[in-house]
């Protein structure tokens, strides 16, 4: 029998910056040229081109927004047109999309939503792209399924999405929308075309799904926070989860989910500098994070909730009292650590705000506490790591750091899967405790 060589197959999404102008898209086909291995394409829609420019997609949803309130938005729809004019004739295509805009300005005068609107940035940033790299366009709304209450539909999308690609050599397909059963167009949150190139490398069950952007993978911390912080080489799917949930932005936080039930793992590089190595992002790994800690992560705008009973620990159901009272009013918890008599529960300021006294009142109709006090303005901050585990001392050379920096810790919450440590301080302490913990497991191994 003759042997089929099986052509690895790497599915590769470039993000708004890689595509904002000629230049960008010029960069992009580069890097796609150098490996006949990056088969399947995922776009976004041209991002900024300087600090002060706008994406498209925002773009669309201010005309949008003007078609709805029946204003003029022709000169608004002008502008969109002239950013891919800019990039067609950059790149020396011969390729109109006036029947294109025709369309589009149709379906903004039939009122086709604002998730159609929002869509049309990537789909002709893929029309483009296909054209320019020569490779087949599959539009996302004929293969990434989403129900009709807007939730995406993994495993149809899945099938009908592998048939689709298994034909194909190779393919653009472009990010952040597909539709519903009725045909209606339907978008993921902001950023989305990462969980479609996700759900693309889950289909044609890619080696690896490279995540291109404009910067070398993700940082040990914030760069807003410290300057030119060390970067990751490599990361758990388990740590990333941790570190985004708190804040950390390079990569859309639900796109590890569609990988991550194939083991694939995401490469995180950069458009602007393609040589440096990113960041991996894996399953898991052998590969010791170089600083025991492998990143840090937090958010402001947390209060805290103390309920105090005499003989709590004695009382049995009085916990799921007063969770009750927080699932009655549609209030998620972040954490909750407790004392003997005390249970504290952390929760988002501005969702529990409006509906504080609302929350008090149930907690003491359902549980009869002593007492109920509310902190407010908490930041958490979450110190996470592979490499904690049975470490002796990572806990204690952070409470040193930062009584050092004279923050005072709020709470603390370490999962006994040690694979994360979280923090309360007060928000004001926020990026000093951030600069504390980074010196002490960072600066000082350099
Ligand atoms: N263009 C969309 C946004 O700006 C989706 C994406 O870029 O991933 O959010």
């Amino acid at each position: 029998m003759a042997e089929v060589e099986e052509k690895m197959r790497k599915v590769v999404k470039f993000g708004g910056s890689s595509l904002a102008s000629a230049e960008q898209f010029k960069k992009v086909a580069a890097i796609i040229s150098a490996d006949a291995e990056r088969r399947f394409v995922i776009p976004s829609a041209p991002g900024k081109r300087f600090s002060k420019d706008t994406k498209v997609t925002d773009m669309l949803y201010a005309c949008y927004a003007l078609a709805e309130e029946d204003k003029d938005y022709k000169a608004a729809l002008k502008d969109i047109k002239v950013r891919y004019e800019e990039i067609i004739t950059g790149l020396g295509l011969m390729l109109s999309l006036d029947s294109e805009f025709k369309k589009i300005d149709d379906n903004f005068k039939n009122k086709a939503g604002k998730e159609y609107a929002a869509s049309r940035g990537e789909y002709l940033n893929g029309i483009i792209m296909a054209h320019y790299l020569k490779f087949t366009f599959v539009d996302a709304a004929e293969a990434i399924c989403f129900k009709e209450n807007g939730d995406f539909d993994s495993e149809k999308t899945n099938e009908l999405l592998s048939a689709k690609l298994a034909k194909l050599d190779n393919a653009v397909v472009p990010g952040f929308y597909g539709a519903d059963n009725t045909g209606k167009v339907r978008t993921f949150s902001r950023g989305g075309s990462d969980i479609t190139g996700s759900i693309v490398a889950r289909a044609v069950k890619a080696d690896v799904y490279e995540n291109w952007t404009d910067v070398s993978g993700f940082m040990v911390a914030d760069p807003r926070i410290i300057d030119n912080p060390v970067s990751i080489e490599t990361i758990t799917y388990k740590e990333l989860r941790e570190l985004s949930y708190m804040g950390a932005s390079v990569l859309h936080e639900d796109a590890i989910f569609p990988v991550r039930r194939e083991g694939i793992p995401i490469n995180i590089k950069n458009t602007n500098a393609p040589d440096d190595k990113g960041t991996w992002i894996v399953e898991s790994t052998c590969q010791k994070s170089n600083y025991i800690i492998t990143g840090i992560a937090g958010k402001r705008g947390f209060c805290a909730i103390n309920i105090e009973k005499d003989m709590m620990n004695s009382e049995v159901g009085f916990g799921r009292k007063v969770l009750q009272a927080f699932e009655e009013n549609e209030i998620s918890f972040e954490h909750m650590p407790s004392g003997i008599d005390t249970m504290t529960l952390v929760v988002h300021q501005d969702e529990f705000m409006h509906k504080e006294q609302k929350v008090v009142g149930g907690i003491h109709r359902l549980a009869n506490p002593d007492a109920i006090d509310i902190e407010s303005d908490l930041a958490l901050i979450a110190v996470v790591g592979r490499g904690m585990k049975s470490q002796r001392g990572t806990s204690g050379r952070i409470f040193s750091a930062l009584a050092h920096a004279n923050v005072n810790v709020k709470m603390i919450d370490q999962g006994s899967s040690e694979l994360n440590i979280i923090i309360g301080v007060r928000n004001e302490d926020f990026e000093d405790a951030i600069k504390a913990i980074y010196d002490i497991f960072v600066m000082t191994q350099l």
